[in-house]
Formats: C-alpha cells, structure tokens, sequence
C-alpha cells in the first residue's frame, strides 16, 4: 500500500513529503489508519543522527493511535473500526526469556525488538514509524485503546512517555508511603508525575524552568524543586525512595544521588547522545545507593498502563500541530518549550 508519510533524508535534512509502502496485511497482522502519533525527543535524536545506526529516509514517530482498517485472518484480539495504539516495538523474537516474560522491550533474540522506526527489517530498509497516514502491525505488538475517542490526540503520548515512566514507577514500587521525584518536567516527566500521583506516591518534581512550577503541581506533584536552585536540592538530602530521571542532555547526576534515602535508586531513562559525568562512587557506596536504567515497558504492561489511564482518566497534556510543522515544534522542545507534548494530527498529511 503506498501510503503518505513526512520523512527526514539525512541527518540535516528537514522533513518532507515522501512515499513508503506498507504491507497488506497477513494472517497476523492488523492494518491501521493512524489519527495522532506524539512527538518524542527520540524521534529527535534519530532523525537527526545523534543516535548511532540511523538509516535513512527516516520515519520517526512511535506514539501512534489510530482505527482498525483492516484485520488478517488469524485476528482475534481486534475488529476494523475499533480504537488502538501502536507505542515502541513491531516486533521481536517472541521465543527468548524476555519475550516469554512479557519483556519485549528486552529481547535477547539475535537483533533485539524490532523498534517501530528504524528498526532492522532484514534487506534493505528500516521499519518506517507513525509520522504516516498508515501501518501494519502484528497483532501482539497492537494495544486496545478504551480512552473516548476525543481524547486520541492525548492518549497518544501514552504509547511512549507513558509507558517509559510507568514501567519503572511500578517495577521500583512507587505507591502509598513512597516518595517518588521525577526530573525533567518533559514529555516523559509530565507523565511522571501523573502517574506517580496516581499510584499514591508523594511526588516531587525537579525542573530547570521556574516558569514551569505552578503547572507541575497542577498536572499531580506534591512539591516542586528548581533543580538549580542548591538550596531547595539541600532540603530534600537523603529522604526519596526513588528518582526518575528522564533528562536528555549530559548532567551531573550527584546532585539527585545525594537527594536518595539509603536502598534508593535513581532510574536513568533519559539517553543522552554523550554520556553523564561518571557519579561519585562514595556518594553511592555509603548509603548502598543504585543508578539503575530502564527501557520504555512490556506490551502486557503498556496495555496495563493505558486500562489504569483509562479508568482514572489520565491523558497527556497536548498540543495539537499539523504534520507539516514538525521542524518547529522539534526546535520548541530543544528549548523545553512544550506544554507538554506535541501531538499530529495526522489529518494533515491529506492536505
Ligand atoms: P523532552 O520533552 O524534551 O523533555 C526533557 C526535559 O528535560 C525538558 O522538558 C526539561 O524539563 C529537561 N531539560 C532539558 N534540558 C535540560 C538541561 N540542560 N538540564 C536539565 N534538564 C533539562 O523529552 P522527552 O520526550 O521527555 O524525552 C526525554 C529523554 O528520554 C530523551 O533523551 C529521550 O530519547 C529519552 N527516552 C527514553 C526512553 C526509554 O525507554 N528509556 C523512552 C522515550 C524517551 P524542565 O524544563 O522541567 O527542566
Ligand atoms: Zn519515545
Ligand atoms: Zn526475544
């Protein structure tokens, strides 16, 4: 099928209009006319080759909501009309540890997951992401969507900011009695806080931008930190169960090691495309302190995720753009200057 898409052709390249083809569907496959997909600052880092293994024409875009269109014969979880999303992964071996566990995100097969966008598809090009009017999907890697269907532009950021904070929210046991601290008030933190709220944790947010503070206590958090206010940082010294951190950029990670009570760990999620400073070992060591790391989530947690949002009614802060204003709005978040996620209207792309 071919079908209408916004690509990069290099790594300076802006975006444009371009061709791809998407497959009819297979037996397990399932055909979706993609409504919203949400901007994450991995498509940033992809498309402009800040990541290494980048191949292009470049289709970015792994928050994806759409409706079923079509259905292969061996679909049983999904009918045409019905609402779904499409987060992260297309695939993976299906057969390792991981994939058993539900850890697709984790596969130990020969190539790992097979990632929405630029994922190794074997001869030639790379999978193509949801900045396009269409995809196909296996039917494990398809989430059902029960969020009403005026909130699809919102639910979108579900399918990755979402489910990169709430994997390690649950894995760490944020809840009730917990205090959670969420660093960067981004696409990926403003879910943090949401989430972290809605578990029942006291949740504190850390921000570089003053301008943000009112905000972040309104979308959940107890309290808010200027992270470069030393001061503010001090008052919180050794009392948090666990950090998220979902920084993009190379910083000093003492700071937020210091602010763990001992057995705390600070989750890395963030991925710089040069490293943080290496974390001072005594910082560590005294209060047997862990840095730890955590990739976006499972599909039976990601569809876990998104049935809990649904009933507490939980969407993602949105602006809406049209397809065709994606340079923009990815120099907007380079400037942390997104309330909180940008999310396409993918009815642009027929314009
Ligand atoms: P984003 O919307 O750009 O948010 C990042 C936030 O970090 C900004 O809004 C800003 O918040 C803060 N920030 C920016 N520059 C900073 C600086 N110089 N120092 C300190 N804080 C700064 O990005 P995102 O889409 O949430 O993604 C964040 C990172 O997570 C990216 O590297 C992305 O690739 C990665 N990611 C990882 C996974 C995973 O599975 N691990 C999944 C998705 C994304 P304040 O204004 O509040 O300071
Ligand atoms: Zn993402
Ligand atoms: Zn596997």
């Amino acid at each position: 099928m071919q079908t209408k898409a916004f690509a990069a052709q290099s790594a300076t390249t802006p975006f444009g209009p371009h061709i791809i083809d998407r497959r009819a569907p297979g037996p397990e496959d399932v055909a979706i006319e993609i409504l919203y997909c949400g901007v994450c600052h991995s498509d940033l880092h992809t498309a402009r080759g800040e990541w290494p293994g980048v191949q292009y024409p470049c289709v970015p875009g792994h928050e994806i909501v759409g409706k079923v269109m079509a259905v292969g014969a061996k679909v049983t979880k999904f009918k045409p009309g019905q609402l779904v999303g499409v987060g992260c992964m297309v695939d993976s071996c299906r057969t390792c540890g991981a994939c058993h566990d539900g850890l697709e995100q984790y596969c130990e097969g020969p190539v790992g997951f097979t990632g929405t966008y630029n994922g190794p598809v074997g001869g030639g090009a790379n999978t193509y992401g949801g900045y396009s009017a269409a995809i196909t999907v296996d039917q494990h890697f398809v989430l059902a969507i029960s969020h009403a269907e005026k909130d699809l532009a919102a639910v979108a950021p579900l399918l990755c900011a979402g489910i990169t904070t709430w994997s390690p929210l649950k894995h760490w046991g944020a809840g009730p009695g917990k205090k959670v601290g969420i660093v960067g008030i981004g696409g990926l933190g403003h879910m943090g806080i949401k989430l972290a709220h809605a578990l029942g944790a006291r949740t504190v947010g850390f921000t570089t931008s003053p301008g943000k503070v009112e905000e972040i206590k309104r979308l959940g958090a107890d309290e808010v930190v200027i992270s470069k206010d030393e001061k503010q940082m001090a008052a919180h010294a050794g009392s948090f169960d666990l950090i998220v951190n979902t920084v993009a950029v190379p910083h000093n990670l003492d700071a937020y090691v210091s602010l763990l009570k001992r057995d705390g760990t600070m989750v890395l999620v963030g991925a710089p495309s040069s490293p943080h400073p290496s974390p001072a070992v005594f910082n560590l060591v005294f209060r047997r302190r862990a840095i730890a790391g955590s990739l976006i989530g499972g599909i039976a947690e990601t569809q876990e995720m998104l049935d809990f949002c649904a009933k507490h009614n939980i969407v993602s802060d949105v602006e809406v753009i049209k397809m065709q204003e994606i340079e923009t709005a990815y120099e907007r978040m380079l400037k942390s200057d997104v309330k909180y996620r940008f999310s396409i209207d993918m009815a642009s792309l027929k314009t």
